[in-house]
């Protein structure tokens, strides 16, 4: 699906309709230090290896894309519900 680089919609700060720009929320990168990473090296060490299954084939077919969105008005960024899409892209 298409977006249109551009969106009139609600502010919820400035408390109406402004024009917003459009970009696809993409996730960040995880630290390599937080405990969750942390956690599973400790599991992995030493004899034993992987300590549950890893997920080969997922049920889904699709992944959820996020838009945010930029008020032109006071610059601030919100995002909206995830959609399930096969494929999302910006219109250039
Ligand atoms: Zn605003």
């Amino acid at each position: 699906m298409k977006f249109p680089k551009e969106i009139r919609r609600n502010c919820p700060w400035c408390k109406h309709h402004t024009i917003h720009s459009v970009a696809l929320y993409k996730r960040g990168k995880e630290r390599a230090g937080s405990w969750g990473a942390r956690r599973q090296a400790g599991r992995k060490r030493g004899y034993g290896g992987q300590k549950f299954p890893e997920l080969i084939r997922t049920a889904k077919t699709t992944k959820k894309a996020t838009l945010r969105l930029k008020c032109k008005e006071c610059n601030r960024e919100m995002m909206t519900y995830g959609i399930r899409l096969r494929k999302a892209e910006i219109a250039a």
